[in-house]
């Protein structure tokens, strides 16, 4: 968070960054950006996505010890962001569902494309962010 705050010019001088409503924007922008690659592209600090590339010893999500933590896991079925899943994906789905004329059910082999579609992409974001997954340590 911080090192986003140096490559912002700020517009006043005199307003602190945390009160310059001008950076306070545009972070939030950008760190929705990055969520929102993260997720589309599949390379995110996901552990999945991490132990691919050698980054982890193991693919195994430390929430729940169930299953490898990829974007399905993360998504639809840790139960670790069931309250979460519960206010974001759940009423996303019913929406998708809404707009293609049929259910789309977190099983479903299409339901990653739908749920990261640009269409869909924020809501998606806004439970990314509400699990706080993947919140800076600062
Ligand atoms: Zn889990």
């Amino acid at each position: 968070m911080f090192r986003d705050l140096q490559r912002i010019p700020r517009r006043d001088h005199h307003l602190p960054a945390d009160d310059n409503p001008h950076i306070v924007y545009q972070v939030a922008c950008r760190r929705r950006q990055q969520l929102a690659m993260w997720m589309r592209s599949g390379h995110s600090p996901l552990h999945a996505d991490l132990h691919r590339h050698g980054l982890r010893p193991s693919s195994f999500c430390e929430r729940c010890t169930m299953a490898p933590e990829d974007r399905q896991h993360f998504l639809f079925e840790c139960p670790r962001f069931a309250t979460e899943r519960q206010t974001h994906i759940v009423p996303l789905l019913r929406r998708i569902s809404a707009d293609r004329g049929m259910p789309l059910l977190p099983s479903d082999v299409s339901v990653l494309d739908y749920v990261l579609h640009h269409e869909y992409i924020q809501d998606t974001v806004n439970y990314v962010m509400a699990t706080g997954r993947f919140h800076c340590r600062s």
